[in-house]
């Protein structure tokens, strides 16, 4: 180990040593995993060769050779916080392995592990180590053919072979398939490399967790397929699996106590250092900041040559963070000027001949990184300082954790990544609310919704805009503030198309069907904000080419960017056409009338219910108005009407509104009515109502009639609850409100022409009308007991004698208990001895009354245990006097069987 070898020699060594063994060299695939979904990034070097192992997927050869990009920003085997901190963590990596598909088994993997490393790399044997698999389950055989590998090689010391179970030495690729015991070496650096020496109960020893044994190559024997936790069974085909961390080995044959110092990263930390200016010492006191550096340079340099720039989810959200994280380490090397393109020109230097993609993408590499941190530099110092008050509150607090809402709020205004917040938490000894942090970050994609800032911005969106918007300004088509926006002037001149952006992308020309978002210098087209809704209308040829462009939305996509949404309806557009954008007129009329509206709505429920009815939302559309407020209990009906006419009276009255822009403080001082938690400027646009008194005074940013008599007719369609003590009113102006009226009116006019009455004297009309249907309803139920009645009298003849009593038994169906009751007693005047059971039905279940007369209770009739007898058929009971009783049952179809039981009940019990 005297003349050190490059990393870059290191890694051919091995290649080569390989293809002389009869192996195809495969490059390395991407770091994006093709067809893989579940895998964020490649994070070992078998990712493509998954399929092979699972026989899904074929090769053309049987023995591969290959080193690996992988990246790994979470899981178990590493944490972002740990990268630059320590000597062996890593975001980007690569792995070496060597592969036999169903080809060599553990023999020749075992040798030439042994050879490459002792002859050709030259490491001291006695150094070496080696682990095999021993199950502490004792349920899988003990790996002993590896074993006895171990033992025959040339100079190897069998005190040196140790068993490990499953947790070291047996690999599995998932909770089922292909699997096998592993053969581990590990080498030894020696006991000054012990950095657990202080721990109590350390074992310096292999797998003892401590930095002087160093676990450099693992060769896996595939064997086994795994059916169930407890299902193994022997391949068909046996496979060998190898991993060598590239960094870990350079560092032992380099002799550098950290990978950071080996030629893999020293060229970056020097690029670093001569941009810092600092001296050997005052890198080695600051460490941390270089490692990431270097570390987030490689990894961002491989990520963006594979085609994952900096954007704002996933993959592309990795990239951004990892620019982002070493700009903040930067920031403590006090670099301020975009320097990660100065660092990732030496990565290219450094690995672009093995891996050549970096060459082919040099520029989108450079450039992606330095737009990256421009972009970063303007929102981060605001950034940080706010965080640094959060943080100093949550001390005051004696909290230790930040609130993941806002983590996402320093995200989404500050562009501040999580992992940024997290690391500067951690150096105070604070901690964030991940979770919290992407539960805020969902219910925002949520609730914009789309069409909103963020929520389309997925992807490149914003990357694109904020390009293009840059592109435009050293054009001079644009000024620095971007998009010109005038909502209260119209514009009538003609523009010119700047740009015209399909399915997110530039170009030069649309076609009728399109959907296209158009960008001219300037707009009046309102863009939906303080609750109004967005402008809609067209853009239309300027000069004689034909072309209709139907706007149906507006969007701010990146800041200074506002796009008109529409599609073609005619002709070709193309930028550098001069167009008139057209807002449809008498929809942003309606749209004035309704926000004026609610501003005196405002103003009438101060007045009618106090000044706690403040704002909680609203919604200004053409159609309608909808305004939520605070107010503890439902509005009375004197309560609504009185502010529906207060509202009228002022329209009539025909105020003129003032529109003045002055300073904040000053509006508030006035009285201005402004809304909690809205965010204003120090300049406010402010609107009042009224001349001497002022009838409504807010500060808003929206559009409004010159005169509150532009409104013409202000009518309440609705008042209701939307949460606890916050109520709702929604209501409709100008022609939507004659509209309505005259609706309502032809209704009555109908009723009025049905009933043939004038409109006054309907309600007097349907007054007489409910009474006099009350009278004949009680007429018909008098009618109706009069034809029960009746026919009863006719049952009354149809007795019948069993041993001698006279008994009736029948059905009346519509009489109810009542009226059973009373033709009991007609029974009885009529006859001086006998039995009744009368039964009859109400709501669908059977009802049942029994009389005895006296003379034949003495003789052993009872009518109560005679109406239990019966009911008994009917799935019922009940019971009663002697002489009268009474039952309930449930089964209607039965009601004539059960009368049978009297004829039963009298011969049993007569005496
Ligand atoms: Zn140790
Ligand atoms: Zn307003």
């Amino acid at each position: 180990m005297q003349d050190k070898p490059k990393g870059a020699e290191i890694r051919q060594d091995f290649i080569d040593f390989f293809i002389e063994h009869g192996h195809t060299f495969v490059p390395s695939s991407s770091l994006v995993p093709g067809g893989d979904a579940t895998l964020l990034f490649t994070n070992a070097g078998m990712v493509q060769f998954k399929d092979v192992f699972l026989g899904t997927d074929q090769r053309p050869y049987t023995r591969a050779v290959n080193a690996q990009k992988c990246l790994r920003v979470s899981g178990k085997h590493n944490d972002l916080d740990q990268v630059g901190r320590d000597n062996t963590h890593h975001t980007f990596f690569e792995m070496l392995g060597n592969w036999s598909f169903g080809d060599y088994y553990k023999k020749e993997a075992i040798t030439w592990t042994w050879q490459l490393l002792t002859e050709v790399w030259k490491l001291p044997k006695d150094r070496l180590w080696a682990a095999y698999f021993k199950d502490e389950l004792d349920e899988i055989p003990e790996d002993r053919e590896a074993a006895e590998i171990w033992l025959e090689q040339p100079g190897f010391n069998p005190d040196h072979l140790l068993p490990f179970g499953r947790k070291d030495n047996f690999w599995e690729m998932a909770d089922t398939g292909p699997c096998g015991p592993d053969a581990e070496i590990h080498f030894d650096r020696g006991p000054e490399f012990c950095n657990m020496a202080d721990v109590p109960g350390h074992v310096c020893k292999v797998n003892g967790d401590c930095e002087r044994f160093l676990e450099i190559w693992n060769n896996v024997f595939i064997q086994y397929n795994r059916l169930s936790p407890t299902e193994l069974i022997p391949l068909e085909k046996t496979h060998v699996d190898t991993g060598m961390g590239f960094e870990r080995i350079v560092s032992i044959l380099q002799d550098v106590p950290s990978n950071y110092k080996t030629d893999l990263f020293m060229p970056l930390i020097q690029r670093v250092q001569e941009l810092t200016g600092q001296t050997d010492a005052e890198r080695e006191a600051n460490l941390t900041p270089y490692r990431v550096i270097a570390d987030h340079a490689r990894a961002t340099a491989f990520l963006i040559a594979d085609g994952v720039v900096p954007g704002n989810i996933g993959r592309n959200y990795v990239c951004r963070m990892l620019v982002r994280r070493a700009a903040r380490f930067g920031m403590k090397l006090d670099l301020h000027e975009p320097f990660m393109a100065k660092v990732a020109r030496v990565v290219i230097d450094e690995y672009g001949e093995f891996y050549s993609e970096l060459k082919r993408n040099e520029k989108t590499i450079l450039d992606n990184l330095t737009r990256e941190e421009k972009q970063f530099q303007k929102t981060v110092k605001a950034g940080l300082e706010h965080l640094d008050i959060l943080l100093d509150e949550l001390e005051k607090k004696g909290s230790q954790v930040l609130d993941g809402g806002e983590a996402f709020e320093l995200y989404a205004t500050h562009g501040l990544p999580l992992e940024i917040t997290r690391d500067i938490a951690q150096e105070q000894g604070l901690d964030v609310d991940t979770v919290g942090f992407q539960k805020a970050m969902e219910a925002h994609r949520l609730a914009s919704g789309a069409g909103k800032e963020f929520g389309e911005m997925g992807g490149e969106d914003v990357e694109v805009y904020t390009r293009l918007v840059n592109e435009l300004r050293e054009a001079h088509q644009l000024d620095n503030t971007g998009v010109t926006y005038t909502p209260y002037e119209p514009i009538r001149e003609p523009l010119e198309i700047l740009a015209l952006i399909k399915d997110g992308q530039p170009v030069q020309t649309v076609e009728p069907g399109d959907t296209v978002e158009v960008l001219l210098p300037k707009t009046w087209f309102y863009v939906e904000s303080g609750g109004q809704v967005s402008d809609m209308g067209q853009i239309v040829s300027a000069d004689g080419k034909d072309w209709t462009i139907k706007v149906t939305a507006l969007r701010k996509p990146a800041a200074g960017v506002i796009v008109h949404v529409g599609v073609v309806v005619k002709g070709q557009p193309a930028v550098g056409d001069l167009a008139f954008a057209q807002v449809d007129e008498d929809r942003r009329t309606q749209i004035m009338r309704n926000h004026t509206a609610m501003h005196l709505l405002h103003a009438a429920l101060h007045e009618v219910l106090g000044k706690h009815a403040q704002q909680a939302g609203s919604l200004v559309a053409p159609d309608r108005l909808r305004f939520d407020f605070n107010h503890p209990q439902p509005m009375t009906r004197e309560e609504i009407l009185a502010v529906e006419a207060w509202v009228n009276k002022t329209i009539l009255a025909n105020y003129p509104l003032h529109i003045v822009q002055k300073p904040l403080q000053e509006a508030i001082e006035e009285g201005a009515m402004a809304l909690f938690g809205e965010k204003y400027a120090a300049e406010v646009r402010t609107i009042t109502i009224g001349d001497q008194a002022k009838l409504s005074y807010e500060l808003c940013g929206g559009t409004h009639v010159d005169e509150t008599g532009d409104i013409c007719l202000f009518l309440i369609t609705y008042e209701g609850s939307i949460a606890a003590g916050v109520r709702r009113i929604e209501a409709v102006t100008g022609w939507q409100a004659y509209q309505l009226a005259r609706e309502r009116m032809n209704i009555l006019d109908e009723v009025d022409r049905f009933l043939g009455t004038a409109p006054n004297e309907l309600v007097q009309k349907v007054h007489s009308s409910t009474d006099s249907l009350a009278s004949a309803e009680k007429e018909i139920e008098k009618l109706r007991t009069q034809i029960v009645a009746s026919a009863f009298d006719e049952k009354l003849q149809e007795t019948e004698e069993i041993n001698g009593v006279r008994v009736l038994k029948t059905i009346l169906p519509d009489a109810d208990m009542d009226a059973l009751r009373e033709m009991t007693d007609k029974f009885r005047q009529k006859y001086e001895s006998g039995v009744a059971l009368l039964a009859s039905e109400q709501d669908g279940k059977p009802i049942l009354i029994a009389a005895v007369t006296e003379d034949l209770v003495k003789r052993g009739l009872n009518a109560g245990s005679l109406v239990k007898q019966v009911a008994v058929v009917v799935g019922g009971g009940g019971g009663g006097r002697p002489t009268l009783a009474q039952a309930g049952g449930k089964d209607t179809s039965k009601l004539a069987e059960a009368l049978d039981q009297v004829a039963v009940y009298i011969r049993e019990n007569l005496k």
